[in-house]
C-alpha cells in the first residue's frame, strides 16, 4: 500500500488539489493519512472536507477542526486564528460538522501512530525541539509516529541507545535499522518554514520509505478567495511568504 501523508490542509483547496495531482503523478496512492486541521485559516473549509472524503482515507482531529465546530475553545488561539475559526463554522454543512466532530485524536495503522500535535497531547502540543520529542517517544509503542500541527517538515530520529536528533525531513527517509521516528510532512495549506510551496509526503509501506515533496500552487487564487471571504489580512499575506 502507498499512502499520501497530508497535514494542515487548512481550507486551502488550491494547495490540496495540486498536492493530490502531484501524488498521482508520482505513481499514485491507495489512501490518504490525514493528520488533522483540514479546516481553519483558509477560504474553502467544506470543499476541502468533501475532497478528502472522495478518497479512501483516515484522519485524526486537529485543534482547528474542533475549534471550528465549537468542540474546543478558541481561548488559546491568537486573534486571527479565532476570527478564522468563527468564520469557518457557518461555512460547514451539517454532515461536515458531524464528520469533524467524529474525528479521533489518535489512530494506529500497523506500527505507525497518527496524531495531530504529539503522541503525548494529540491536539495541542507542538513538537519542534529534541527535548519535546524525547518525551514524546515514550507515548507511542511502534516504530514511527506521524504528526502535523507545526507546519514544519521535520524528522526526529532516535536510534536505539542513542540521543534523539532533529533535522529537516529529507527527500527520502527509509524506516531502517533499529531507530524510531517522529515525522512531520509539513503543511499542505499553510507552510511555515519560509517556503510557500505545499508540503507533503508519500509512504510506501512495502519499501518502508517516506518521500517528501514540495508542490507549487496558485497562492494568489487562495489569497483572493480569502479577501473575498473577509478573512484577516495577516492570514492572507503569510501564505506568500510561508510563515
Ligand atoms: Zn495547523
Amino acid at each position: 500500500m502507498r499512502y499520501a501523508v497530508l497535514a494542515d490542509i487548512h481550507s486551502n483547496l488550491a494547495a490540496f488539489e495540486r498536492v493530490l495531482e502531484h501524488a498521482q503523478a508520482q505513481g499514485g496512492f491507495d489512501a490518504i493519512w490525514c493528520l488533522g486541521d483540514i479546516v481553519g485559516y483558509g477560504p474553502d473549509p467544506q470543499p476541502c472536507i468533501d475532497l478528502l472524503r472522495q478518497h479512501p482515507h483516515v484522519c485524526v482531529a486537529g485543534n482547528h477542526d474542533w475549534a471550528a465546530i465549537g468542540k474546543l475553545s478558541t481561548h488559546d488561539f491568537n486573534a486571527d486564528a479565532r476570527a478564522a475559526a468563527l468564520w469557518t463554522g457557518p461555512q460547514l454543512s451539517s454532515e461536515g460538522r458531524a464528520y469533524l466532530d467524529a474525528l479521533p485524536e489518535r489512530l494506529e495503522q500497523a506500527d505507525i501512530t497518527l496524531v495531530h500535535g504529539s503522541p503525548r497531547w494529540p491536539i495541542w502540543e507542538y513538537l519542534l525541539t529534541v527535548h519535546d520529542a524525547e518525551d514524546s517517544f515514550e507515548h507511542f509503542a511502534g516504530r514511527c509516529c506521524l504528526v502535523g500541527h507545526s507546519h514544519v517538515p521535520l524528522a526526529f530520529v532516535k536510534p536505539q541507545g542513542q540521543n534523539t536528533s532533529v533535522n529537516r525531513l529529507p527527500a527520502e527517509l527509509p524506516l531502517a535499522g533499529d531507530a524510531r521516528f517522529i515525522l512531520n510532512p509539513g503543511g499542505v495549506g499553510q507552510p511555515r518554514d519560509g517556503d510557500p510551496r505545499a508540503s507533503y509526503a508519500l509512504y510506501d509501506e512495502r519499501e518502508r520509505v517516506f518521500r517528501h515533496f514540495r508542490v507549487p500552487y496558485e497562492v494568489a487564487v487562495t489569497q483572493r478567495r480569502m479577501i473575498e471571504a473577509g478573512l484577516p489580512r495577516r492570514l492572507v499575506e503569510r501564505l506568500a511568504q510561508g510563515w
